[in-house]
Parts: structure tokens; sequence; C-alpha cells
């Protein structure tokens, strides 16, 4: 089922989103959701809290580089990451569902090591010093409250709020 996506500056996408306990239909059909709902808004990530629910679930699927296709059986289910190596730096133009047509090169870096759990509780490792690295870590941003647009400088975040309220009337 597509759920809604929250749209910045919706509160809840501030909620430090809590440690996943059961593996569980009820997290199987969330995970299933995610995917639709991730699909449907042509995204590359999704993290539960952008549809509302504050649990440690994040998905990335990137395309196919030949066909731009995403089946769902590439899909990275990560539940509960945590970093066990972070290195170097690098810069990526970024964007998000919930901030809709705003690209911004944001700081990451280069290379992550993030250890998590899978649908069924199993533990797992995923490594990346490329696209998924600066997927990881912008999805796992969003288990802790944050969006991507908050590592902006002081000017370009001034500015970008100037915009977002303009364009969305707030
Ligand atoms: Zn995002």
């Amino acid at each position: 089922m597509v759920r809604e996506i929250l749209i910045y500056p919706d509160k809840r996408l501030q909620i430090l989103s809590e440690e996943v306990k059961a593996f569980d239909a009820t997290l199987h059909t969330l995970l299933d959701d995610m995917y639709e709902t991730m699909i449907a808004r042509k995204g590359v990530g999704l993290a539960a809290i952008q549809i509302g629910i504050p649990q440690r679930v994040l998905i990335i699927n990137l395309p196919h580089d030949e066909d731009g296709t995403q089946p769902k059986e590439n899909t990275l289910e990560v539940i509960n990451p945590l970093f066990l190596v972070e290195e170097g730096t690098t810069t990526y133009q970024e964007g998000c569902l919930s901030l809709p047509n705003i690209y911004e090169d944001v700081k990451r870096f280069k290379y992550v090591k993030v250890e998590y759990q899978d649908r069924y509780g199993n533990k797992q490792m995923v490594e990346s010093d490329d696209f998924l690295a600066i997927a990881l870590q912008h999805e796992i941003e969003h288990l802790n409250g944050h969006v991507f647009i908050e590592n902006l400088s002081f000017i370009k975040r001034k500015k970008f709020e100037k915009e977002w309220r303009k364009k969305y009337k707030l």
C-alpha cells in the first residue's frame, strides 16, 4: 500500500526513531509499504519516519545502470543500523522525498561500514565508498530526526527556508 509521505517542515520528521524489537508481520508490511511508496514517488531511499512511523527502519534501492529499474528483490532493508566505520569526505548533490524538488550539495563521509538487522532480525553488514554510502548516511540521519538541508551552511539554509516558505505559503 502506498502511504503518505510527510513533507518538511512536518514536526514528526524531528522525532528520534526507536529501535525495532519485533521482526514480525507488522514490520514486513511496513517494509513492503515503504517499497511501494518509494517507487510511487520515484525515490531511491526512504526512512520509516517519512511515512510517520518512528522506528529505526530504512530502505534503499538504487536503480539499475542500464534500464533504471528498481526491482523489489534489490531493496536493501536496513533495521537498527549502527555505523562501525566512517572515513574520508565527499560531497554529493542530494534530494529527499520529504523536500520535493530541492537538490543541494552535502558533505558526507566517503566510506561507511554499517551493521544492521534484516527483516528477520539477522545481523548483516554493508559497506560502501560509493553512492550507497551517501544514501545510508542520508537515511540514518532521518532516523535521528534530521533532514539533509540541516547540513547546509547558515547562508544557504536561510535562502532555502525563504524559498520554501514562499513555495508552500507557510
Ligand atoms: Zn530523505
